[in-house]
């Protein structure tokens, strides 16, 4: 049940005779339009009085909701008082406005929203909100809050429950013939060197030949083989990318922020400066005043390469379209904290990304599964193992027992990492790849002429690729497979390697 109390401006004080018999008409014909009666109780309008210049309403009932009933109302009204009376209508506010409903579980505690007041009592749901303005009645906040609301509650029996993940694949166990950790290793060779921000390395020429070597065999096994060709996604996201692939639900956390100056002048700009003169401290407050947030750093990599597609129909003629980037970083706060080469918050990663309709799509998914764990099994012979995991947009949205399907889901590739321990706990996501249906294509207005248009898309972090080899076969480059120690040899071979006093 809901009830709004508020008002519509009138251009001016007004005397309206026939206020009560307008409200009478409205409440047995527009605002009984659409509804199904046997279902929800029609809303209807309790109250209307005129004090000067506003006409005071009171909307009880459940369809049209009453701010719905209050704009229809407001049409109606505006057309007969403007004819009649030469009035006319500025605006509306809900003073109150209050929504009851039933949840389908009763909540384990209770929670909170922006805008409303919110009380359980068992399956009874109150929401209470003040002075709402035009805006947020029409755009219909009020629906997508109550649906917030529910969402919570479904959450809360997800919470602390382990997330779903199921063994599909178990690859040979190889001899362990080494027990470091390698990130330290290559650390003392000066391979690789911490640099002042957390999980950030600057990668030196060595490990440099290795990650492009790494890269360079993937391109022959995996993306030839497949018919798979390079692009150059963009990695500042702008707001409206997070808001196309959902991130922008639940990113916040995790999100390397991007802001602008609001101006660019000196003069605007002066304070800051004069303040790193003094001190020689960044005034961070100060910055903060004087910029705007206008997005995020690339986080899952693949959101902009929608740009290309986005609100477009796509030829039949040009799928599929199977296409990959590794043209720069990923960045991420890693909120638990960061770990060598393998938890990092500037992480290089190699995301596949392919378009196609729902039958090719779901069979690209699988081709790729297949050539994945051919290169990481026979070409980089690792040890690894691939499980079935919760979709990565379900695990986003909260939900971590969900299986996917046949068809829509996540593959996860995991590599045992000797250092850590136990072959039973201690295994690396290196690589997953998921099956993600019109997730994408719909987030981002992208249609065939006739029938579905899927996406998928698989991300593998380079570094984490990197260390699963090094962690299972040592930083010595004559125990590594031959295609890799063939490609990586000459070129070590031509650098003086760094020494510091
Ligand atoms: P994890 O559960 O280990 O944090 P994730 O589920 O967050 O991984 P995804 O968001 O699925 O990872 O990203 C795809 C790939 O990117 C992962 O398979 C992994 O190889 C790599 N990756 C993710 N986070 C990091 C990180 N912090 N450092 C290095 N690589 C990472
Ligand atoms: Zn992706
Ligand atoms: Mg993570």
């Amino acid at each position: 049940m809901f009830n709004l109390k508020g008002f519509l401006q009138l251009s001016k004080e007004a005397k309206i005779p026939e206020l009560k018999g307008w409200v009478k008409e409205a409440n047995e014909t527009i605002l009984k339009k659409g509804a199904d009666l046997k279902v929800s109780k029609p809303s209807k309008i309790t109250v209307a009085e005129i004090k000067k210049d506003r006409l005071y309403l009171t909307i009880e009932g459940e369809y049209p909701r009453p701010h719905d009933a209050l704009q229809r109302f407001r049409k109606f009204f505006a057309e007969k008082a403007g004819k009649e009376h030469k009035i006319g209508v500025r605006g509306q506010i809900a003073e109150e406005y209050s929504a009851v409903f039933e949840l389908e579980q009763k909540a384990l505690k209770t929670v909170s929203v922006p805008f409303a007041e919110v009380k359980i009592d068992g399956k009874k749901c109150s929401l209470k909100f003040k002075d709402l303005t035009e805006d947020f009645l029409q755009k219909n906040y009020i629906d997508r809050i109550m649906n917030l609301v529910k969402e919570k509650i479904k959450y809360q029996f997800y919470e602390g429950k382990d997330e779903f993940s199921q063994t599909t694949w178990t690859g040979k166990e190889r001899p362990t013939k080494y027990r470091s950790d390698p990130s330290e290793d290559l650390e003392n060779k000066l391979w690789i060197k911490r640099t002042a921000s957390k999980g950030q390395w600057v990668i030196g020429r060595e490990f440099t030949v290795f990650l492009n070597s790494l890269k360079t065999l993937m391109k022959e096994n995996v993306f030839k083989k497949l018919g798979f060709q390079e692009m150059i996604f963009p990695k500042f996201e702008y707001w409206d990318y997070p808001k196309g692939s959902g991130h922008a639900n639940t990113i916040y956390p995790n999100a390397y922020f991007v802001m602008v100056p609001k101006n660019s002048s000196t003069e605007f700009w002066e304070p800051v400066s004069d303040h790193y003169k003094i001190t020689k401290e960044i005034d961070k407050k100060g910055i903060l005043e004087r910029v705007e947030s206008v997005g995020i750093m690339s986080y899952a990599q693949c959101p902009p390469f929608w740009a290309l597609l986005q609100q477009s129909t796509v030829d039949e003629s040009s799928l599929p379209l199977k296409v990959f980037d590794w043209s720069g970083p990923t960045y991420r706060n890693e909120a638990g904290g960061t770990h060598g080469l393998d938890r990092l918050e500037e992480f290089r990663r190699i995301e596949m990304i392919w378009v196609a309709k729902k039958e090719d799509e779901i069979k690209i998914w699988k081709d790729i599964v297949e050539s994945l764990k051919n290169f990481y099994d026979k070409v980089l012979d690792l040890e690894i193992r691939t499980d079935r995991v919760t979709p990565w947009w379900m695990a986003h949205a909260g939900i971590r027992t969900d299986k996917g399907t046949d068809e829509m889901g996540t593959i996860d590739f995991n590599a045992y990492l000797p250092y850590r321990g136990d072959r039973k706990q201690e295994w690396l996501e290196i690589q997953n790849a998921s099956s993600n249906g019109i997730k994408y294509t719909d987030g981002f207005g992208v249609k065939l002429p006739k029938g579905e248009l899927w996406s998928g898309c698989a991300g593998a972090g380079l570094d984490r690729i990197a260390v699963a080899l090094l962690a299972q076969k040592g930083v010595n480059p004559k125990d590594w497979p031959s295609a890799l120690t063939d490609l990586v040899l000459p070129d070590l071979q031509n650098i003086n390697p760094l020494k510091l006093l």
